[in-house]
């Protein structure tokens, strides 16, 4: 894992509320921690929060913590502990501590006493329905529970017997005694535990009985010594409550919660939920699919850590929602790949081309810088010979106006080599093209300093004889815009098109290229090479992103 660096990261808030706690003594050293549910893998809208949480204690000298909030045994799972773990370390960010929240499972036990010896909390034996429906509304108050009154004695005893196993699940639940009619309906003698028979991934059967997340929460971030406990905006109302279970389980430590908004990304679902059940239901290739905004399915799509935590900072960090365009990721990767990927060529839909006047058995090779706008990257050679491929729309038997491709009698630069010019071209049983029949002009090699004429278009190609057979998986959104059938579920607004496979060829120096290497594809965009599908047979790309400029030259 890399070292900590110190890096300076905009302004915000939250930001601001540190550096104003420090100065004030209020806190002498910040401690933040993320702190994610282990039942599934991290997505784009969790990297936002490990930057702010991990840059923020970066910044200011603190400490960042990775805790698992392992509160609820049905859903999680060591998979995905192990996934989170891989995902935050992969985002460049180390952790201080690595905490689960079941391990504090007494303790937390032993402050709900805490609060049942004051008083403020009781056995219910109501049925979950019950509690709802006398919970109230906006606008009716509740109704106090039956056994509201019980004695301490017998609220000690009956919290035993929960913890003993004598209840099944839900027969019982510890409730804090606040305000039935509180105008906060979290304040309405909220559940603190219930019963729950299941195996716990870290605790294994130690225990029946399971802290809701509102009363384990703030126990967890004052057990770490956490001092600002960042969470997203919809928790705004539970902060009373978080205040109340520090103060009245007598807290050494007194964490304050702040919020900000969660990301939204248009065209993109970023709930655990919903991408598990893609992930069910078979609709994408597992968690790491690359069309899945998951972390795991970015780097698989060959996003790059550094354009992740760019994206992250760029957005920043607000108090109100608002919903980010997918293109913004976009730019961030190019920026990040721009001057680092090596600039080659692929054919995607590959034509023949036969250069009839180049002599056959000859190759020669040709120098082809790696990145245009980068020289340090140098030069590499490539072979070229009588036989090449081109993409299929680069010739058009009846090109439109402006076409400045290849047709017949058209000539074009083939990048990094010669002009040729279109002479013939062989039809099959279909009427399909199949072969182009060429000429190339010797005078006019690339770098040669030809000024003879020009051409308007300049294509890319590969050496037939030498090439490398590849596959290009090319990516669309997975899910439609949701505007178009507002009553569709998100599974009925799957894209068709989202994954889209070609065959094609590649140079052959890319017989080198290693899982996870990012390339340029001269006029396509930036591929990485599927760390899944890849083997020492079959070359498979994943496109990470078009070129912005477009397809036409
Ligand atoms: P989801 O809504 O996707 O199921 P979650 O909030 O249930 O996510 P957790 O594992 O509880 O998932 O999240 C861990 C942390 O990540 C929390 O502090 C949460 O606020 C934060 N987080 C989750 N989703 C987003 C998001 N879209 N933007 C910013 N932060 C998020
Ligand atoms: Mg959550």
């Amino acid at each position: 894992m890399e070292t900590k660096s110190v890096t300076s990261t905009p302004s915000n808030f939250i930001k601001n509320i540190v550096i104003e706690d420090l100065k004030t003594g209020k806190v002498s050293q910040v401690v933040t921690r993320f702190p994610p549910e282990p039942n599934g893998y991290l997505h784009i809208g969790h990297a936002k929060s490990i930057c702010l949480n991990f840059e923020l204690a970066n910044e200011f000298k603190g400490l960042a913590n990775l805790r698992f909030d392992d509160t609820n045994p049905v859903k999680e799972d060591t998979e995905y502990v192990e996934s989170i773990k891989a995902d935050v370390a992969w985002l460049g960010f180390q952790w201080d501590g690595l905490f689960f929240a079941s391990d504090y499972f007494e303790e937390m036990y032993q402050r709900a006493l805490v609060l049942i010896r004051k008083g403020l909390a009781y056995v219910d034996d109501q049925t979950a329905d019950q509690i709802r429906e006398a919970r109230g509304t906006l606008t009716q108050p509740g109704t106090n529970s039956p056994h509201r009154d019980r004695s301490v004695e017998e609220n000690v005893s009956l919290f035993e017997r929960m913890r003993a196993g004598e209840f099944k699940d839900g027969e019982r639940v510890l409730r804090a005694k606040i305000d039935m009619s509180s105008p906060n309906i979290n304040f309405r003698d909220p559940i603190l535990y219930r019963v729950v028979h299941a195996h716990h991934h870290n605790t294994g059967d130690t225990w029946c009985i399971y802290p809701m997340y509102a009363f384990a929460h703030p126990i967890e971030d004052a057990i770490e010594g956490v001092t600002h406990s960042i969470c997203t905006l919809e928790f705004e109302d539970q902060r009373p409550f978080y205040d109340w279970v520090i103060r009245e389980c007598e807290m050494p430590n007194v964490p304050k919660q702040y919020e900000f908004a969660r990301l939204n990304i248009t065209n993109t679902v970023m709930s655990k939920r919903k991408l598990k059940q893609l992930v069910d239901e078979k609709a994408v290739d597992g968690w790491d699919d690359p069309r899945m905004p998951t972390i795991s399915g970015l780097r698989r799509r060959g996003f790059t850590p550094e354009a992740i935590r760019n994206f992250a900072r760029e957005i920043g960090v607000a108090r109100s929602n608002s919903t980010v365009d997918a293109r913004m990721l976009d730019h961030f990767i190019r920026e990040d790949l721009k001057l680092k990927a090596l600039r080659t060529m692929g054919v995607l839909n590959p034509l023949k081309v036969v250069i009839t006047n180049y002599p056959e058995d000859q190759v020669e090779m040709l120098e082809a810088e790696n990145n245009s706008e980068n020289p340090e990257m140098g030069n590499r050679q490539i072979p070229f010979s009588r036989e090449i491929y081109i993409e299929q729309d680069d010739f058009m038997e009846n090109p439109p106006n402006k076409y400045f491709r290849l047709f017949p009698g058209n000539e074009v630069r083939l990048k990094h080599a010669y002009f040729i010019k279109c002479n013939d071209f062989v039809k099959d049983e279909n009427g399909k093209v199949v072969e182009l029949h060429c000429t190339y002009d010797v005078e006019t090699k690339s770098g040669s300093g030809f000024t003879g004429r020009k051409v308007k278009g300049t294509i890319h190609w590969v050496d037939a004889k030498s090439a490398v057979p590849a596959e290009f998986r090319l990516y669309e959104p997975l899910i439609l815009d949701d505007s178009e059938d507002e009553n569709a579920t998100f599974l009925e607004n799957l894209n068709p098109n989202s994954l889209q496979i070609v065959k094609g060829f590649v140079e052959d120096n890319m017989k080198q290229a290693k899982p996870l290497d990012k390339f340029q594809f001269f006029r396509h965009g930036y591929f990485n090479v599927d760390p899944k599908y890849t083997t020492s047979e079959q070359l498979v790309f994943n496109l990470i992103v078009s070129l912005k400029s477009s397809f036409e030259v």
